[in-house]
């Protein structure tokens, strides 16, 4: 079984602290949707797929004609299973009544909204296109319509303070949605909102006080019923995203498109970020590959692992890590950021916060 993604990079805007690999030249629509048609051709084989995903970019910014003909060229050159979960990224000014009828009829059943924040005054320095009313208005609109919906949203935003941040979340269960992603502001170089920050011109909040939000919003999350499953994401039970966890389980999929990587029998492979190039090349605009070899199967084992809530099996870690992961188990269960579930072992959500730099001791 497999999964599909397909990367739609068209946005209306950079928004400040964004380094996707984005086009806000949307003319390139037509002819950047072939390429990726022509992708897909030269790669299936009628294997079955049961979760397909639709990223950007802004896919919701792609007419309903594109996705329509995208939807086709997977289906004649797929087996899409019966119930595949089929999500798309949307922004909240794209979310309406109409649009979500449309792209039900295109077989998506999961919607995924970049609302980020519902505090205006936050939405303001990222660049956004929507305000906290719109916001709510495309969450109303994609729970009422009975589709699985995902909010993503942003911890250690400028203007950001406990209480608008627990606001924000509070909008978002009110809302009803059955899943939610919240991801910590990453300041990526090269983007103005770092260089607005390094200038001094635009204030971030402490990370004492963020990562305090961050085991707030864990606990509070679970109290509302959406059980955190992953470091940045939490769910009803049976709304988790499916696709995610095929990345996370090292399970196979082809990613179509700019940036797009797939990881099919032991081979990572990633498409070039540029869209001309691509455009101009689908079938050789690849920038990089590697077989893996047991080290590195050996790494992501426990790197995707232990980014999930149920962890890795402690006697699995020893198995892969020897004494050494018997030391890093160790010291973890004693400065509090593992703990042990049963027979796994498991980030406690201190730990999570720092898990990059915790799981780098162990390789
Ligand atoms: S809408 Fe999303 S992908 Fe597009 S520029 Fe903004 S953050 Fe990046």
């Amino acid at each position: 079984m497999l999964g599909l993604y397909v990367h739609l990079p068209f946005c209306r805007v950079h928004c400040t602290y964004c380094a996707f690999a984005i086009s806000t030249d949307i003319s390139l629509q037509q002819r950047y949707v072939d390429a990726v048609i022509a992708e897909i051709a030269s790669r299936a084989a009628g294997e079955e797929v049961d979760t397909l995903y639709f990223g950007g970019g802004t896919p919701s910014r792609v007419s309903i004609e594109n996705l329509a003909r995208l939807a086709a060229a997977i289906r004649d050159r797929f087996a899409v299973a019966a119930g595949a979960e089929f999500s798309i990224e949307a922004n909240p000014e794209d979310v309406t009544g109409e649009s979500l009828e449309a792209w039900r009829e295109l077989g998506i059943n999961r919607v995924s909204i970049g609302v980020q924040s519902f505090a205006d005054r936050e939405l303001e320095p990222l660049g956004r296109l929507h305000g906290r009313e719109r916001a709510r208005e495309a969450l109303s609109a994609a729970v009422g319509s009975g589709v699985r919906t995902n909010v993503d949203l942003i911890l250690g935003l400028p203007n950001q303070t406990a209480a608008t941040f627990q606001e924000t979340l509070e909008t978002a269960i009110a809302g009803g949605a059955g899943h939610l992603s919240l991801y910590m502001l990453d300041l990526e170089e090269g983007t103005p909102l770092k260089a607005q920050v390094v200038r001094g011109r635009t204030h971030l909040p402490d990370d004492e006080g963020v990562a305090a939000l961050y085991e707030y919003a864990i606990s509070r999350l679970a109290e509302a019923g959406l059980a955190q499953y992953e470091i940045s994401n939490f769910a009803r039970r049976g709304e988790e995203c499916r696709h995610n966890l095929r990345y996370w389980n090292r399970g196979a999929y082809h990613g179509f498109g700019i940036a797009a990587h797939s990881f099919v029998g032991s081979q990572r492979f990633a498409n070039t970020r540029n869209i001309r190039h691509y455009i101009d090349a689908p079938l050789s605009a690849r920038d990089f590959s590697e077989n893996l070899g047991p080290g590195e199967v050996r790494r992501e084992t426990i790197f995707l692992g232990l980014r999930q809530t149920s962890g890795v099996s402690y006697d699995h870690l020893v198995e892969l890590c020897g004494q050494e992961g018997v030391e890093w188990v160790e010291r973890g269960l004693q400065d509090g950021w593992l703990r042990r579930a049963e027979e796994r072992v498991v980030f406690t959500p201190y730990g999570f916060l720092l898990s990059n730099d915790y799981i780098s001791q162990l390789f």
